[in-house]
This record gives C-alpha cells, structure tokens and sequence, in this order.
C-alpha cells in the first residue's frame, strides 16, 4: 500500500508517494510556494494540486493510497485538521483536511507541525527505528522538537505541547523569539551558533574563523566546526560551548522523558560524530542517576532530504 507525504515550506510544496513498508519514494514532485494566499482556500487548493500531482505522475490508482500526511512548520491543530497560524506563509486557520476531504480525497488525512513530523519519519522509516520512546530535536533557525511515548506521538492539549525550544536553560538569558529569556532555542539553534561565532570572532581577530568566512562569504552554522577541525583554538572554543548549550537540553530532555534514544536532526547534525560523540560523553555524565539508570543514545537523524516527506507520510501509521 501507499502513503503520499506532503511537505511545505515557504519555497516549496513538495509532494511524494511512499512506499508503506519499505519507506522508500517511489515517486516526487514540487510546486513553488506562493507569495501570498489571499483566500484560506487558495493555500487547501495548492495542498490539492500536489496531492493530485503525485496520483497522476505516480500512476496509481487512488483506491491504494492508505492516507495523506501533511507537515508543516507552525501552530498546527492536528486534532481538527486546521493551519492555526504558520510564520512563514501568511495564511492563519485554514482548514486543510476539511478542505481536502470535500475535494473528494477520501481517505484519513493528517496534518502537524514539521518538526513532529520528522520525530514520527526517524521513529518509523529512520534512525528511531526499533525504539519505544525517542525524542527528536531539530537544529535549524530555530529549535524544533517531537515526542514519542510508547510509539505515539505526545502533543499535549489542543497539539499546543513538546515545544521543547522553549524550555529555559539560562534564566534571564538571551531573549527568545517567543518573548521568553534564555531559552534553549536562544542558544542551541543554528542563528544562536552563528551569533555565538561572530561575538567570538570580534575578540579573536587572528582566528581562522575570519579567513573561513571570507572563503564561504559569510558566517554561517559552519564557520566555527570547519576551523575547529583545522585546530582553531578560538573556532574550538565556540564549538565546545555551543554543544554544552545543546547538551543541557538534551540532559534535560532525558531527565524527563528517560527515552531509549534522542536524535538531533537540521542542517547542524550534518556534523555527525563532531557532535554526537561529545553530547553522548555529557549525557553519560550529567543524566540523573548515572549508571544505575538506563542509558539515553544520542544520534544523528537519517533521512536527511527525504525527511519531510517521508515524515509527513509517517503521520498516517501513527494514526493507525
Ligand atoms: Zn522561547
């Protein structure tokens, strides 16, 4: 059987059929994002055009297709179905399934936020595989974050719960994106690392920071890894304490939850084992009870680019 996973961004609509066992693409396909949705139906009508994109280039016939899942960045009702509000598309309470089932498409279709999405996509097709409980955290813009318990997403009253970006490891910290100070997010997201590289670099005028970012033309979530592994004291010291920022939300994280594994996924996980290796060093050695508890894994995420897809089509086996 099928599932046909749809992800949106501000760019792109981005559409494929996935393989229901195997978690494999069979077929893809994409639509650019509009600028502007004037009415709430022109953003359902986008989501149809895709969704009748992917029936018509995949050549199946719709009677095998188990459900559509749809994920997207923002304050998703997945209980109702509805778009409350997404940051970057100005569109605020469309009913995107509602709207779809009266185009015809007659299956169970789910809708949540991205990030949830891609907890579910790593817990079914991806590096969560064969765990009960994960938590899953994304390193992008911001600080994004999904829940499993038990094999079922956790989302809390109204799907407005598991925001851990937003939990604060610094009081009186950095100012957040979402009013609070030092939150997580303030410090672990990729525009954090940044602001942490550019503030370092000030004070470090003989870094190989300078001459790295000149090379790449700016500074970026790169700048200070790619230095610290040619040696760079001062890049080495914003990469110690940017993953010691990380690492007290993941210790957090396992103090709550105790999962079997936490995977960090977004464009900072592409350091792999620079990464991993140190946040698993300091989950040893700071999670409540030491060794007398069971062990949190830290990893990496697996789908990489395939993640939104196949983390949109995950919410139909979720629901099942
Ligand atoms: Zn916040």
């Amino acid at each position: 059987m099928y599932l046909i996973g749809i992800d949106v961004g501000g760019m792109s609509i981005k559409g494929g059929l996935v393989d229901s066992e195997s978690g494999k693409i069979l077929y893809q396909t994409a639509i650019t994002t509009a600028e502007k949705y004037d009415t709430s139906n022109s953003f359902s009508e986008d989501i149809a055009k895709v969704v009748a994109l992917v029936i018509e280039g995949s050549k199946v016939s719709f009677d095998n297709v188990v459900g559509i899942g749809i994920g997207q960045p923002g304050t998703i009702d997945s209980e109702r179905g509805v778009v409350r509000y997404s940051n970057n598309i100005a569109i605020e309470n469309v009913p995107v399934v509602d709207d779809l089932h009266k185009k015809g498409y007659n299956c169970p279709i789910y809708i949540n936020n991205d990030a949830n999405c891609a907890a579910l996509g790593e817990y079914i097709f991806g590096a969560g595989r064969g765990y009960k409980d994960i938590c899953f955290v994304t390193l992008g813009t911001g600080v994004g974050s999904g829940i499993i318990i038990n094999g079922k997403l956790f989302e809390g009253r109204s799907s407005a719960g598991a925001e851990a970006g937003h939990m604060v490891i610094v009081a009186n910290g950095e100012r957040c994106t979402c009013g609070r100070k030092g939150c997580w997010e303030a410090y672990a997201s990729a525009t954090a690392l940044i602001r942490q590289t550019k503030a370092v670099m000030e004070k470090a005028p003989d870094s190989m920071m300078h001459e790295i970012a000149k090379e790449e033309g700016k500074v970026s979530g790169k700048t200070a890894f790619v230095a610290a592994k040619r040696g760079d004291r001062a890049g080495q010291d914003v990469v110690d304490a940017y993953i010691n920022y990380i690492g007290e939300g993941l210790v957090n994280l396992a103090n709550i939850f105790r999962p079997d594994a936490i995977l960090i996924g977004g464009g900072i996980s592409r350091e792999r084992d620079y990464l991993t290796i140190p946040l698993q060093k300091k989950m040893d050695a700071e999670a409540y009870g030491g060794e007398h508890n069971p062990r949190v894994i830290v990893k990496a995420a697996s789908l990489q680019n395939d993640a939104g897809i196949l983390g949109a089509a995950a919410l139909v086996i979720n629901k099942e």
